[in-house]
């Protein structure tokens, strides 16, 4: 095992000291506090050797984003002796998306609404909070839920970026905020969710939004002591009529048709960047098209560069060197956004620097990472119907005829929730092999009969569950459909080596480590490691909430310790709320971290007691139906399909009956946009919201008559949803 000589060292040796000196007496602590060191590009390079091997210094552990921990105490024997050590509760139930750091000793985590904390990685001690105090007022304009993704360390400081978009650096000792810049383009919806990554001495940061209206996705660098911007590279082209910015964007605009500008066009890199020193590059994942329909967003055609591709940047000026396209004319929100890896293969018998990405379209694309050459494009996903294959000559996919549902309803897989998408996946110099957590889903899509362009809430041109609307069968079948797995793809022989299944897709990201093991946290509740060989299952924790969040693993005083956070929602509540059908998230998030030789507990989970509904209204169909659909329009993106919420957010059909008697001042007057619930009275009349609320009521009393109804005959339900479920897809 690699330990590293640093602080906790010196902070033993101190402890030493003053028991030999007769000076026990003092509180240890007094001394025991854990110092982070500066984090400097050398540090950051060296992150896989013995000095650094017990920190995880940037979002992906190392510049290389391979999620691999060099410790290996806990290994596929110990591991029998791995318990809880320690858990810390977050301030609310906001789902827990983030990857923490750990600076000598000192573990840094995100949490709702971009709340940084810090804490002892040893003992859980908390050392400071820090709030940015987004406004919840804002929330219509944040896409996909109040998580966070994580922090990046440079220097002695912490770059966070927060939902409404800013970029704060942070003294990492204190938490102190040292300079503060807004980055989103003004009066967009652009939300950050993103951990920055440090590339080239700068730190550099994206946003979302590509959903509403309006969107025009970036990169964009600032100087870490200064925060003064250092360039900004659009990933697409704005309107010619104002002239392009640089020779790259009047490329990409020969690609694009129609007036894509007047409604944004996307292509926001949310989430993936990794950054080669060697080779002084900075890779960017870009996001989909806005809107999604390709005929609404450039309709006489065109690959709309740089939707859905990998750009190759100069991390110190953002100048181009390459990219390649995945989807060229993107219909379907297959972003390239999804994590990307870089490592070393031998590839026809000699190395070769690689970048590795499992995107949502279902496809493992290997890269050349100097050139941008595609190596390698085969489907990882079980089921891929949109494209057949990858020409490896032109690097372009071949599309399926119908999968663009010009003609009517197609069933897509994979769905826009992808085949992979942001949860890490990791990777292991040792195995050879990339550990993916996959999902496996098809849907039934369509265009959407009316496109509302709008920057408030999503405006995606396409239906993108058909079938949403007041069809519980169907619903109920495509949920029984919904797979989640541990995919264990070996690049060289471009092969499955090994699979494990999971109860349901949605599960958190993966960390693989020198002791042969992978651990991954999964949505159902459970925190679990396989062996990294096989994915024989070795260990197993209930944690009492679903994980999404990301697993690492770091050592202080010579013991290695496993951490993961528990709290899920958001994000992918729209889609997998009917997973959780009647389970209630606790009331916090949680972070656990585990060692061996320990068994802690947790306290007892909290009874939830769901509030009968009250009366249904007197009210038609036809009002039913228009509730329906305005609350698939307008609440389910947070709420959940079918007002089946999937954590953090309220689960409509159990408000109370005060609630209930407020509904119209929550709904049209903004009552609860203190604490992220927005006014829809620009979007809605009081008749409409008076039918959301009858629908609302309506499914409440739907899922009583579920939780009271007879336990057996449920179970013959949802065995013979699963069987048609197992033939249909
Ligand atoms: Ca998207």
């Amino acid at each position: 095992m690699y330990f590293r000589t640093g602080p906790e060292s010196k902070r033993s040796a101190l402890a030493f000291f003053i028991l030999l000196t007769g000076l026990a007496a003092l509180p240890l602590s007094a001394f025991a506090e854990p110092t982070p060191l500066p984090v400097t590009d050398a540090r950051l390079r060296a992150s896989d050797t013995g000095s650094e091997a017990g920190n995880w210094l940037s979002h992906g552990r190392g510049y290389a984003e391979q999620r691999f921990s060099p410790l290996d105490q806990i290994d596929t024997e110990s591991i029998g002796r791995l318990g809880l050590a320690w858990s810390f509760d977050t301030d609310d139930r906001v789902a827990l998306q983030t990857t923490p750091l750990v600076i000598d000793g000192v573990l840094y985590f995100t949490a709702g609404w971009s709340v940084l904390y810090a804490v002892d990685g040893a003992t859980g001690e908390a050392l400071w909070r820090y709030d940015p105090q987004v406004p919840r007022e804002e929330s219509y304009r944040f896409c996909c839920g109040f998580s966070n993704r994580g922090v990046a360390a440079f220097g002695s400081r912490l770059f966070l970026g927060t939902l409404d978009g800013r970029l704060i650096a942070l003294d990492a000792k204190t938490g102190s905020v040292l300079w503060s810049r807004m980055t989103v383009p003004e009066g967009g919806s652009y939300s950050i969710q993103a951990a920055p990554r440090i590339a080239g001495g700068l730190v550099v940061i994206g946003a979302g939004g590509a959903e509403f209206t309006g969107t025009r996705g970036y990169v964009a660098a600032y100087h870490p002591e200064t925060g003064e911007k250092a360039w900004h590279f659009w990933t697409i082209p704005g309107d010619p009529a104002d002239g392009f910015e640089n020779p790259w964007m009047e490329r990409a605009a020969e690609t694009w048709t129609g007036e894509w500008w007047t409604l944004g066009g996307g292509g926001t890199a949310w989430d993936s960047l990794a950054y080669d020193p060697e080779l002084d590059l900075l890779y960017v994942g870009v996001g989909n098209g806005s809107p999604h329909n390709r005929k609404l967003r450039s309709p006489e055609g065109g690959d709309n560069l740089f939707l859905c591709s990998i750009l190759a940047l100069r991390p110190k000026t953002g100048e181009y060197v390459w990219h390649h396209q995945q989807v060229p004319a993107e219909n379907w929100d297959y972003t390239a956004t999804q994590h990307m890896i870089l490592a070393e293969i031998q590839w026809d018998g000699v190395p070769r620097k690689v970048l590795l990405h499992a995107p949502k379209a279902g496809f493992f694309y290997i890269y050349d990472r100097e050139t941008g050459e595609l190596l390698s494009a085969e489907k990882y996903a079980r089921k891929v119907t949109w494209a057949s294959h990858y020409d490896l000559e032109t690097g372009r996919p071949v599309e399926v005829p119908g999968q663009d549902f010009v003609d009517g309803t197609a069933m897509v897989y994979p769905t826009g929730m992808g085949a992979h998408n942001w949860h890490p996946m990791s990777y292991s110099p040792e195995t050879g092999l990339v550990y993916i957590p996959a999902q496996h889903a098809g849907a039934p899509m369509k265009e959407e009969p009316i496109f509302r362009a709008s920057p408030r809430h999503f405006s995606t041109g396409n239906d993108m569950d058909a079938g949403a609307h007041n069809a519980q069968f169907l619903q109920t079948m495509l949920r029984a459909g919904m797979k989640g797995s541990l995919l264990a793809w070996d690049p060289e022989r471009q092969e499955s080596v090994w699979e494990v299944d999971h109860t349901a897709m949605g599960n958190g990201g993966v960390l693989a480590t020198a002791g042969n093991l992978v651990f991954q946290g999964l949505v159902d509740g459970d925190f679990a490691a396989f062996d990294a060989r096989d994915g024989t299952e070795r260990f197993r924790f209930e944690t009492q909430n679903g994980i999404i969040g990301s697993p690492i693993s770091y050592a202080v005083d010579e013991e290695q310790y496993v951490a993961i956070a528990a709290a899920r929602g958001a994000g992918l509540t729209a889609v997998l709320g009917r997973q959780f059908e009647g389970e209630e998230t606790p009331a916090s998030g949680r972070l656990l971290v585990f060692r061996l030789d320990v068994s802690e507990t947790l306290p007892p989970a909290v009874a939830y007691e769901i509030p009968a509904p009250p009366a249904m209204p007197d009210v038609d169909r036809e009002t039913l139906a228009i509730g329906s659909r305005q609350y698939s329009e307008l609440c389910a993106r947070c709420h959940g399909t079918g007002a089946v919420s999937g954590g953090d957010i309220a689960d409509l059909r159990h408000l109370s009956t005060a609630t209930h008697a407020r509904f119209e001042e929550i709904v049209l007057r903004g009552l609860y946009e203190s604490i992220g619930m927005p006014r829809f009275d620009a979007d809605l009349d009081r008749s409409q919201a008076d039918a959301i609320h009858a629908y609302l009521i309506e499914q409440a009393h739907e899922d009583r008559k579920r939780r009271e109804g007879n336990p057996a005959w449920r179970g013959v339900k949802q065995f013979f949803y699963d069987a048609l479920a197992w033939i249909v897809f």
